[in-house]
């Protein structure tokens, strides 16, 4: 039963009792809760009270009394839902989110999946859920990856929000944010304004420190040969062996449809339609050389994050496309079948100290995760229509993201529109667009 036991019509704030009472009346649960409204008008005075353009100090001011009416209640405010956000205003100054309303602010905080660090992507897997086009370095006008100033600026702006606030308005341990959505994370390189390069690790590493805030890394892998992503790699293990809820997890997608293995089908192919016995094995060694590249690069990234398995801090999300007669390369015994290669060359790299029985157990029984793709993007192709528009087979989704140039943007899928929401935030590349939207 809810009791409205307070109105104060020149302060916008409710008080709310939330009485829960038992059968024979007794209260089982007495909740005060301040309750704002958006509605703020001064009935005295027959006019609507604005608090827009307010400064800083005013805004802490406010945070201050409803801490006090609240600790007089001994409850201590944990949500914007605790607060008048008009009252607020002037929360966000001198942050990267300064000029954003607190409206607008508030919003962000509850729906905000992404914070982008990485545009593109060199993969180039066929079933791609994002249509990723190619990664490009230093477009001229535009942005592709995030720069290291501007990522420290967002972390440092919503370290400082969650002091002003003494909560954090994301909801402390219950987010996690992927940095990436048409980009694999690991490839990330930031430079920052002396021309150093950041990896990953340091971006998880920096967020995590001042906000207590995870990311989840989500990477279709690399080759050994990259050495700046292999670093960063072995780095990341290391720090999330120490701080282990500085990340979530790390997902690694295991597939017929990265780009080595795609080569690797198109020569098989190719193959069984000539005749001419040199042309043939030349195509079948060709094939076989494509296969072999991406058996190697996985064993090399299960090997890298073994640490992590262990932990349960990593796991493989083997895909494969639904039954089709005409795309049978990409069924779920080719996957298996693919995993299996990978699963004896990871046996072959790893010491019998590394790789124990028990290990290779848990990989089989647990660390194997089999899902069918999903019919967005590019991954369309593997279905026919009336599977697209068949709702089991797409996943859909609402993200809000915080792109590379600071730009908030709505992604929608299965359709995958990019869509303005007009917030944008203080990144020193402001006037750049990101040049994949
Ligand atoms: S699926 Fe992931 S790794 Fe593959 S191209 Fe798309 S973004 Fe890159």
């Amino acid at each position: 039963m809810l009791y409205l036991n307070n109105i104060n019509l020149y302060n916008p704030l409710i008080l709310i009792k939330n009485n829960e009472n038992d059968q024979s009346g007794k209260i089982l649960n007495l909740k005060y809760k301040y309750n704002y409204s958006h509605d703020v008008v001064d009935f005295k005075n027959r006019n609507t009270v604005s608090f827009s353009g307010q400064k800083l100090s005013k805004a802490l001011e406010y945070i201050q009394e409803v801490k006090n009416r609240y600790e007089a209640k001994g409850f201590k405010p944990n949500s914007f839902d605790d607060f008048n956000l008009y009252k607020l205003d002037g929360l966000l100054e001198g942050t990267v989110f300064d000029g954003i309303s607190m409206e607008d602010f508030s919003s962000l905080c509850s729906s905000i999946e992404n914070i982008i660090l990485i545009r593109g992507c060199s993969n180039g897997c066929i079933h791609c859920l994002a249509s990723a086009k190619p990664f490009k370095q230093g477009v001229t006008g535009e942005v592709g990856t995030i720069i290291w100033e501007d990522f420290k600026n967002l972390t440092d702006s919503i370290n400082e929000i969650q002091k002003r606030l003494e909560f954090n308005p994301f909801g402390k341990y219950k987010k996690e944010f992927l940095p990436f959505h048409d980009s694999d994370p690991m490839s990330l390189k930031s430079y920052d304004n002396t021309g150093n390069p950041h990896n990953i690790t340091e971006a998880v590493k920096y967020f995590y420190d001042k906000t207590e805030m995870p990311f989840h890394i989500t990477t279709a892998g690399w080759d050994k040969e990259e050495g700046w992503v292999q670093k960063a790699a072995e780095e990341l293990v290391e720090n999330t062996l120490k701080i282990s809820d500085s990340i979530t997890a790390v997902m690694i997608s295991v597939h017929p449809f990265h780009k080595y293995m795609s080569k690797s089908i198109e020569f098989e192919k190719a193959s069984k339609k000539v005749e001419n016995i040199g042309k043939k094995d030349l195509l079948e060694e060709k094939s076989q050389q494509y296969r072999q590249k991406y058996v190697d690069r996985m064993a090399n990234v299960l090997k890298t994050f073994l640490p992590l398995f262990k932990e349960n801090k990593a796991s493989i999300n083997l895909l494969y496309a639904p039954y089709h007669t005409n795309k049978s390369e990409y069924n779920p015994e080719v996957s298996i079948q693919l995993f299996k290669e990978i699963f004896d060359k990871l046996k072959k790299i790893c010491k019998p100290e590394e790789f124990s029985n028990q290990d290779k157990q848990n990989f089989l029984n647990n660390w194997v995760k089999i899902n069918q793709i999903a019919a967005n993007g590019r991954a369309k192709i593997f279905f026919n229509q009336s599977e697209i528009l068949n709702q089991q087979n797409f996943y859909v989704n609402k993200e809000v993201s915080i792109d590379v140039n600071g730009e908030v943007i709505r992604i929608i899928s299965p359709q995958y529109m990019y869509l303005p929401t007009g917030i944008r935030l203080n990144y020193t590349t402001k006037g750049k667009n990101s040049h994949l939207t």
